[in-house]
């Protein structure tokens, strides 16, 4: 019986960029912020978290244009490490809220004009329509920071508190986070859906308001029933 001769096979694989599924993620939902009103220009950005790495929408990019590879990498101390495009310059923010919320995979900052109305107004927006319950008993709202500061971070953090799954970002845009990028930016369309209808309801006439009660019920429901609601 004669020997086998076995041979290493050379590796033909080349080496897989990180968080490839995430990034693909991110350039789709990019496309989507615009399609879907929830931003204009080059505003907002968006972010999802694999361990300790965070892959988040690059800088000046237009969405239609950003392709995965332009999607760079952050740790969760907004260090860059990867990609040659710059991170959004609100990095600070969306590393600062993943650092804060072991709970959070994706984080969505919009610009949507309903919500960016009352944060213009620095109002919360209260439970008037029950999908606010993706949020919370109400949308709060963070002090106005500039954009792109560690303050900013700190007062999304805050306005969060741990609890909340978006707020309005004083005189400037929403927040959204979630378990994963995509549960995020389903709740940055909850939220604007929800600024949209209390809008149009404040003015014609007087809301009724949810009570607490009732958005626990909700938020037991909605985690019993998937995405049937
Ligand atoms: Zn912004």
């Amino acid at each position: 019986m004669s020997q086998q001769l076995i041979l290493a096979k050379p590796s033909t694989k080349l080496p897989q960029p990180m968080l490839e599924e995430e990034r693909t993620t991110i350039s789709n939902l990019g496309r989507q912020m615009l399609e879907q009103g929830l931003t204009v220009g080059t505003g907002g950005n968006i972010s999802a978290r694999s361990g300790d790495h965070v892959a988040i929408s690059p800088s000046g990019i237009p969405y239609r244009d950003i392709t995965p590879e332009d999607v760079p990498i952050v740790d969760i101390h907004g260090e860059h490490i990867e990609g040659e495009r710059q991170p959004s310059s609100e990095y600070r923010m969306h590393t600062g809220i993943i650092r804060e919320r072991d709970d959070v995979g994706g984080v969505v900052h919009t610009h949507s004009p309903y919500a960016s109305t009352f944060a213009s107004l620095g109002e919360p927006i209260p439970a008037s329509h029950y999908l606010i319950a993706f949020v919370g008993d109400q949308i709060p709202v963070a002090r106005y920071e500039t954009y792109g500061t560690a303050e900013l971070a700190e007062a999304a953090v805050d306005a969060l508190s741990g609890q909340y799954n978006a707020c309005l970002l004083k005189n400037h845009g929403v927040i959204a986070v979630g378990e994963s990028v995509d549960a995020a930016f389903e709740v940055a369309l909850m939220t604007e859906y929800c600024a949209r209808i209390h809008y149009q309801a404040i003015s014609v006439g007087v809301p009724e308001i949810l009570p607490d009660e009732e958005i626990d019920h909700l938020q037991d429901r909605f985690t019993d029933y998937g995405q049937d609601y």
